[in-house]
């Protein structure tokens, strides 16, 4: 995601991972309504949901089974069931087709900065040098530790066993088992995937050596813990454990050097967000990098960076960490689990779970003015089409109802739009290319002050 936001900006990227070959891991749910929306404002939204397939927005905080409010605030309240590896082929594919060059088999192994930019070595001893060098190499992430950032938080308390595999047993047996189970252990799956193949996911107690892969034994013997049958499993198409831990980067930037995506926080996966928070720190990180990297960025651009993402993570860590005990098999949690559901029976309360967990509910610290200034605009239909589809390029863009305004020198970096809508009920909105809110008002001098903020000097 973000070589391919670099690339927009005319910005040589050069994508170094370890692996020889895709990881076909299928480790997630799917893509949140935000990230649905970064792909829409991307041209990407077509391809996405061919390969993948739409289902409700609500059900997914705790796994606590309510129905999404009406009105959700976006045009594509959705959730799209989309495996990983199909998101990160279609995300290398559209980061090729713009110019960015990927390497594989590559793994960095030591780096050093000055003050002109990184050299990075390679484990096999190879020299690059490049003006800056941003790990998205995971939660163990190397970089991380070569930057000596602290990554505090809490240790994994628990364990699951994820994979897939063939069952023994039909069908039927099988679905009454997982209804049972699922009553009071949220944490326990067995779903279908088609050709006779299932996930199975089963809770371990106690925390093992996670450098080890889990055998089809560990399935078995946990299986028979948890629900009284191994299912007669065997043919495993691939095995793997995760762990509850939740931690924090201390810092998202030292240097030239950043950290994004699992580099810069880890947490359970319930509900589904990592994938969708990284590639949003991505989007968010992107035309900062390009801006700087150009050299048309304000001198605090890129630092905005940490301060608007690293809050949003504390935020994904708490409401993880708070579903993982809501999933407890304990009768106090479960308790209070029987609380929330009901409480999401209140319509607001339930809206803002789903705001929350979809991360349409983010609002950047703008300093003061009114609610809609640092949260994403919603897609909108304006005269020429949908407002994403002219956000495609990566740049800035001003709605203007008043007629009035220009972006005079900044229209090599934002664009002008006229009387877009009647949906807007404000004179004029200034979006940045990550689509956020930069400014409101209809004030020329005003909005130069704000074209300065974010967008540097004018040209002329
Ligand atoms: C069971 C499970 C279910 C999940 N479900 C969901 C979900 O439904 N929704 C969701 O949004 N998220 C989900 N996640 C989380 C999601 O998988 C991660 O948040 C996501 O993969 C993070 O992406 P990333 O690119 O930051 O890191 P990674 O996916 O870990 O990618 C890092 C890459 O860097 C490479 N690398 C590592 N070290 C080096 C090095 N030294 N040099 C070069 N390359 C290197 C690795 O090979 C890897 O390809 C789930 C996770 C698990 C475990």
């Amino acid at each position: 995601m973000l070589a391919a936001e670099l690339r927009l900006h005319d910005v040589r990227v050069l994508v170094l991972e370890k692996e020889t070959e895709p990881v076909s891991f299928v480790r997630i749910v799917g893509l949140h309504i935000r990230s649905i929306e970064v792909m829409a404002m991307r041209g990407l939204l077509e391809r996405i949901l061919e390969r993948g397939r739409q289902r409700p927005a609500g059900g997914f905080f705790a796994a606590i089974n309510k129905p999404a409010p009406e009105g959700l605030d976006s045009a594509h309240a959705y959730l799209l069931g989309i495996p990983q590896p199909v998101i990160v082929h279609l995300l290398e594919e559209h980061a090729i087709e713009l110019g960015a060059q990927v390497r594989r088999g590559c793994a960095v192994a030591d780096f050093e900065q000055d003050d002109e930019g990184v050299t990075v070595e390679l484990a096999d001893g190879e020299q690059l040098r490049s003006h800056y060098l941003v790990g998205c190499d995971g939660g163990r992430s190397t970089v991380r530790k070569l930057l000596g950032v602290g990554f505090p938080g809490v240790p994994s308390r628990t364990e699951t066993l994820m994979g897939e595999m063939e069952v023994g047993v039909p069908q039927e047996e099988i679905a009454a088992k997982v209804t049972e189970i699922g009553e009071t252990n949220k944490r326990f799956s067995l779903r279908p995937f088609g050709e006779g193949v299932y996930q199975v996911i089963v809770p371990v107690a106690g925390v093992s050596d996670r450098a080890e892969p889990p055998t089809l034994e560990d399935f078995k013997q946990q299986l028979r813990t948890v629900a009284g049958t191994d299912f007669g499993v065997h043919s495993p198409r691939w095995l793997s454990r995760f762990g509850d831990a939740t931690r924090l980067a201390e810092r998202y930037r030292v240097g030239r050097v950043l950290l994004a995506g699992d580099a810069a926080h880890i947490h359970p996966p319930i509900g589904g967000q990592g994938l969708n928070l990284g590639v949003q720190d991505a989007f968010n990180l992107g035309w900062k990098l390009a801006a700087q990297i150009r050299g048309w960025a304000p001198e605090t651009l890129l630092d905005t960076y940490q301060a608007e993402r690293h809050p949003v993570a504390e935020d994904v860590l708490d409401n993880t960490r708070a579903q993982m005990e809501l999933s407890s098999t304990e009768p106090g949690p479960q308790a209070v689990r029987r609380l929330l559901t009901e409480l999401m029976d209140f319509d607001e309360v339930n809206r803002y779970l789903i705001e929350k967990i979809t991360a349409i509910g983010v609002r950047y610290d703008f300093g003061a003015g009114p609610d809609l200034l640092g949260r994403r605009l919603r897609d909108i239909d304006v005269k020429q089409g949908h407002l994403y589809g002219l956000l495609h390029r990566g740049r800035g863009l001003l709605l203007d109802r008043t007629e009035r305004l220009t972006v005079g020198g900044w229209s090599d970096r934002v664009d002008y739009l006229a009387d877009p809508t009647a949906v807007l009920d404000v004179p004029c909105v200034l979006l940045r290319p990550d689509g956020h809110v930069a400014w409101i008002g209809d004030d020329q001098q005003d909005l130069d002050d704000h074209l300065s903020r974010w967008f540097g000097k004018p040209a002329n």
